[in-house]
């Protein structure tokens, strides 16, 4: 007999949520209860939502799907430099299928302890198959990482390496699995920004493609940027593929979930080192500039043009 929509609820998602002290009330409830006066400084709210066949593939395994619905929300914290406290999650399912649920709260179950995230409440119904995920941080105030602050002679610094999970989706089955696990998990860097924040003028998490963001980036700033196509980070097992647009793949490739940061030059060393702990590459990638847009260049300064640029739902 299949199980209704409360049974699922009390099955699968109640598990999900755990007791944090900024919260009152958790899920069960018509609304869930936070206690402002447990947040060390402001709440940082964020959503985003997955749709089946625009975020990822039917074929997608639900687990990977679980993971990356909490994943790109806990990206969107990390580059403000917020700590993660609790997620909401509306569901929309085509039909009661038991084992995708299953898959589904695994892999966004297991990230959500990883971060300590309670799941504090959601919605759940019928039709096609996405999700939208809320998720709430705490950060302070002065210290919260906007995408605002970036001034001209900042470095340009993204951490980890770029292009993975574009030439992932490229590939498809035939790519290692270090890419996959890239495109389909993704590691929010959550710690990374929280070190980032005591020094970052601006910061902007990598998901439509570097050159798109930091364009979005510079653009709230009213400065200009110089990105070095020869200075961009590569994993080992993107190098080894030798794609003949690699450079596309890497500067507007999209879905690398890495942080772009603008830093004061003196600051690099530190942020470099306080990252080296936590196992992760920060690499200088460019400059802030007086003026507007975004260029890319080879180290010699002659500029160079690529023709996609950047993934949008709604170009034009
Ligand atoms: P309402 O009718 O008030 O919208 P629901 O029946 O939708 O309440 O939900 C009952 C409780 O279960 C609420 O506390 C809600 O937050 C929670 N809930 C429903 N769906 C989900 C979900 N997908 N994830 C987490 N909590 C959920
Ligand atoms: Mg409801």
């Amino acid at each position: 007999m299949a199980i209704g929509e409360f049974s699922l609820i009390d099955i699968y998602f109640r598990p999900l949520s755990r007791p944090v002290a900024e919260v009152a009330l958790g899920m069960g409830d018509d609304a869930a209860l936070l206690r402002p006066g447990s947040f060390s400084g402001a709440m940082a709210v964020s959503t985003d939502t997955l749709v089946e066949g625009v975020h990822f593939a039917a074929s997608t395994p639900a687990a990977d799907v679980g993971h990356k619905a909490l994943a790109v929300n806990l990206s969107d914290l990390a580059a403000m430099g917020a700590r993660p406290v609790a997620a909401l999650l509306a569901l929309s399912l085509p039909t009661l299928d038991e084992a995708w649920v299953t898959g589904f709260c695994e892999g966004f179950g297991a990230l959500a302890r990883s971060h300590g995230v309670s799941l504090i409440g959601g919605d759940t119904t019928r039709g096609p198959l996405s999700m939208t995920v809320t998720v709430i941080g705490d950060v302070p105030e002065p210290e919260a990482m906007r995408r605002s602050g970036a001034q001209a002679g900042d470095l340009v610094c993204v951490t980890g390496t770029l292009g993975d999970a574009a030439l992932a989706l490229r590939l498809g089955p035939a790519a290692a699995e270090s890419l996959r696990q890239r495109l389909h998990r993704p590691s929010p860097r959550v710690e990374a920004g929280r070190l980032l924040r005591r020094w970052a003028h601006a910061a902007i998490d990598l998901s439509d493609g570097l050159l798109a963001d930091l364009g979005h980036m510079s653009k709230a700033s009213g400065v200009g940027a110089t990105v070095r196509a020869d200075l961009l980070p590569a994993s080992a097992d993107f190098i080894a593929v030798n794609a003949d647009d690699a450079l596309t793949l890497q500067a507007a490739g999209g879905d690398d979930y890495e942080l772009c940061v603008c830093l004061p030059p003196e600051t690099v060393p530190q942020a470099v080192a306080a990252l080296a702990s936590l196992g992760l590459a920060l690499t200088v990638v460019g400059r802030v500039t007086t003026g507007i847009g975004v260029k890319l260049c080879r180290a010699d300064g002659e500029v160079l043009d690529l023709v996609h640029q950047g993934y949008s739902h709604f170009p034009g």
